[in-house]
This record gives C-alpha cells, sequence and structure tokens, in this order.
C-alpha cells in the first residue's frame, strides 16, 4: 500500500475551538472513482464541529485517529464513538477517553474498505506519549511540529521533542504536513525575529497573512518547506544560533541547547 496512490490522498479540514482542525482523512477507493465519502478523522476535539461537517457533506465515519491525550484533540471522541461505532486508535501511553486500540512505534493502523494505512512513529516531547500517523506521503503530527514553530513541552522534555523533530524533518522533503493547529503566523513571526535574514521566511510570513485574511488555512506544509522557515529546525543555521545565543547571553555549544533556548525564549515571544 505504501508508496502507491501517495498523491491521491484527500484531506480536508474542520476548524474547531479558537485554532484547532480536525483533519477528515477521506476513503481512497470508496467503491469507485472519487468518491471520498468514507473518512477517518484525526483527533476530534469537537464532536459537534465533526458531526456538523459529516452531515453537510454526505460523509461517513469510518475511524478515529488520536495523536496525543489533551482534551482539545479528544474531547469529542466518545459522542463520536456512540454515533458511528467505530474503531479508535491512541497512543499507547497516554489516557484516552474512549479505551482507543493502543499503538506505538513500528505498529501499523489499516483501515481496508477505504484503502488507507498509516504507520506509527512515536514523537514524545509535547506531550510523554505523543504519536504521529505517516501514511501516503502525509504526517499527521498533532502538536509536535507546527509550520514555522514546534509544540509546546507539556510533559515531555526538551531533548525528546528535539529528537521527535529531528525524525520528522529527515521525511522525505514533499511529505505534507498536517499540524494540528493554525498558529502559522505567529509562529513566522517568531521566525523572523530569531532568523531576520532569511527571506524564504520572510515571504512564506507574508503568504500565509494572505491567506488568513481569506480564511484560508495556511497548512498542510511540506517538511521541505519547513526545513527553510521553521527557526526549530534550524538550529544549525549561523544567525539562528546567535538569536538563541543574544536571547540567552551566553554561548550555547550545541544544537540541543540551541534548541532548548528557542522553545524557552518562544514562550515569552510577543510579535
Ligand atoms: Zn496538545
Amino acid at each position: 500500500m505504501r508508496g502507491s496512490l501517495v498523491n491521491s490522498l484527500h484531506v480536508t479540514p474542520v476548524p474547531a475551538f479558537a485554532d484547532n482542525y480536525i483533519w477528515l482523512i477521506h476513503g481512497l477507493n470508496d467503491q469507485g472513482l472519487n468518491n471520498h465519502s468514507r473518512v477517518v478523522v484525526v483527533d476530534p476535539g469537537d464532536a459537534q464541529a465533526v458531526k456538523q461537517t459529516l452531515i453537510q457533506r454526505r460523509l461517513t465515519l469510518a475511524g478515529i485517529l488520536i495523536t496525543h491525550y489533551h482534551a482539545d484533540h479528544t474531547g469529542g471522541v466518545i459522542e463520536l464513538v456512540e454515533q458511528w461505532n467505530v474503531p479508535v486508535y491512541g497512543p499507547a501511553n497516554e489516557l484516552i477517553p474512549g479505551s482507543p486500540i493502543k499503538v506505538s512505534e513500528g505498529m501499523e493502523v489499516r483501515f481496508e474498505q477505504l484503502g488507507l494505512s498509516f504507520d506509527i512513529i512515536d514523537v514524545p516531547g509535547h506531550t510523554e506519549g505523543h504519536i504521529a500517523y505517516l501514511g501516503h506521503n502525509a504526517l499527521f503530527c498533532g502538536d509536535t511540529l507546527f509550520s514555522g514553530g514546534c509544540g509546546r513541552l507539556l510533559g515531555g522534555t526538551a531533548p525528546q521533542l528535539w529528537q521527535s523533530l529531528n525524525r520528522l524533518s529527515a521525511l522525505p522533503g514533499e511529505t505534507r504536513v498536517y499540524c494540528a493547529h493554525e498558529y502559522t503566523v505567529g509562529n513566522l513571526m517568531f521566525a523572523c525575529v530569531a532568523e531576520p535574514d532569511n527571506s524564504a521566511a520572510v515571504a512564506y510570513l507574508e503568504n500565509c497573512q494572505r491567506l488568513r485574511a481569506e480564511d484560508r488555512p495556511t497548512l498542510p506544509s511540506t517538511i521541505g518547506n519547513e526545513l527553510n522557515i521553521n527557526p526549530f529546525l534550524r538550529v544549525k543555521n549561523g544567525t539562528v544560533k546567535r538569536s538563541a545565543e543574544q536571547h540567552v547571553g551566553h554561548a550555547l555549544d550545541s544544537d540541543l541547547e540551541i534548541f532548548t533556548a528557542l522553545r524557552e525564549w518562544k514562550n515569552h515571544f510577543r510579535s
């Protein structure tokens, strides 16, 4: 399955709360051409938002994927399962409502009738048990990697998040990145302060501001794009290093130290 149909994955966002995206992954071979009416939902924090979209677009729920336990990613699980009775998959080491099938690194989740399969990657850092789903050239990474930024440390450690981001950034450049929040513009404002001479980040910020002004999502991103504009993936860049050192007021000797300083700096950054 992997490697085939890689460019045909159809994914649509359901906006929820202030800035969450609940992603709908449409089935690939749902009895006939261009019939994407059965969907798998990722991180349904809000059951109502999902239900409304499914009903409006005449879609049927086939499964639920959870990346981590936070309520804005899991709050709708029980209500959706009550209505559709579909399998729920979630991280092995976190407590998720609805008692999901526990999955972890190296395992695969398959939805045979939809022609979908996803590999599980452990990506601790934002939370300690956070996982990501990778398949069909698409990455569903919850609150681990954002466009232009990364998740806060809310349970995991900086070395864990650093290692997780390194793993994700080693994926093929064309991998589409479906993050769980619309944080891109705020992240890029920080990116442009951390690396003011990055013309790609400046141009991307302008583009994303235009999209947001039209109420359009800035996502998905790609791994290739993130490597060009995301300071958390660019600690080897001289400007990023110097900016981080300037912020903490002393030399930083390793990539991890630079990453940790950036993460701490971003926590207090106001554009
Ligand atoms: Zn979270």
